[in-house]
């Protein structure tokens, strides 16, 4: 049995596999805020999954952790974390190790994503794909003749940072117009923030500006809010000018997606397919398939237990 861990800013994912990817058991509790205590829930969630089964922490061959943030997966530390805090240069793999007495390895969260869905998901079905996640930034990465890409320093693709308009909105890594600040889960709260600030006719108005939400305005637009589809589509055209490029240079046969914003996919593909097929050059664009990421709450963790499984060499 092999172990997968996901830790977001806000919850911890945990799933039991086995070497062919197939999920025992999982399990979720919040992040908490320390490193000791991210530590302890790391440890109870995988012991409660394991009692359950009639098993203990020493039955698990490998513990393979995804996180946000800049690692050194050698050395299983996390130097600089967004999410949390707490961890600045910290030696999560060893920690871990020393407290439970399994094999630890030590993957970047987006990274452990592409791992997952590549070992179990859509991605087996290509040799060249590219996935996306849309949350609060964009994530993703690449699969290139069937190995994830890594680069020269082992993390991933920082789709989100790709300049889509180089005198555009200010991004917090210090440079203008990253596809990010334009096509992610927070670009669709501030699009619509704005939208409202110039109309009223929309029920989001009733809502509390500070508490809108991207899963509130997909549920207005189910509801015919046109103003909320209105700054679906906006955000789903730059999604379509990001996309044009990855399709430029990666010539995929499929784009992938996931992340909280993909649930609006049926507002927001139509859209961004229609921008790539006027962007994207003849030849590349055509035959890409866009798929949703099949099991978004678990691929992750799964990644990241396959690291542990391929890290042992076995
Ligand atoms: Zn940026």
């Amino acid at each position: 049995m092999y172990a997968g861990i996901d830790i977001g800013g806000t919850n911890i994912k945990a799933i039991i596999a086995n070497r062919e990817g197939a999920i025992l058991a999982s399990s979720k509790d919040r992040t908490p805020k320390t490193a000791e205590e991210i530590n302890e829930t790391i440890i109870g969630l995988l012991r409660k999954m394991l009692e359950k089964k009639g098993f203990r922490i020493s039955a698990l061959k490998s513990i393979g952790i995804g996180a946000a943030g800049a690692i050194d997966g050698k050395k299983g530390i996390i130097i600089t974390s967004p999410n949390i805090e707490a961890w600045k240069n910290y030696p999560l793999a060893p920690v871990i190790e020393k407290k439970t007495g399994v094999r630890v390895f030590l993957e970047n969260d987006a990274t452990a994503a592409v791992i997952g869905e590549w070992w179990t998901g859509h991605g087996k079905k290509f040799k060249n794909w590219v996935m996306l996640t849309l949350g609060t930034g964009i994530g993703g990465g690449a699969v290139i003749d069937n190995k994830v890409y890594t680069g020269q320093s082992g993390s991933s693709l920082e789709i989100g940072h790709l300049t889509i308009d180089y005198k555009g909105k200010q991004c917090p890594c210090g440079n203008r117009g990253c596809f990010e600040r334009y096509a992610s889960a927070t670009a669709l709260v501030e699009t619509i923030k704005a939208k409202l600030k110039k109309r009223s006719s929309s029920l989001l108005m009733r809502m509390k500006t500070e508490a809108l939400s991207a899963r509130m305005v997909f549920e207005e637009a189910n509801k015919g809010d046109m103003l909320a589809r209105e700054a679906l589509e906006e955000v789903g055209f730059f999604l379509g000018v990001g996309l044009a490029g990855l399709v430029n240079i990666f010539n995929p046969e499929a784009i992938i997606i996931g992340g909280g914003l993909s649930h609006a996919h049926r507002y927001l593909l139509p859209v961004a397919k229609k921008v790539v097929q006027e962007r994207a050059l003849p030849g590349l664009k055509d035959n890409v398939k866009y798929l949703i990421i099949k099991n978004e709450d678990k691929t992750p963790a799964l990644g990241a237990a396959k690291v542990g499984i391929d890290s042992l060499g076995l």
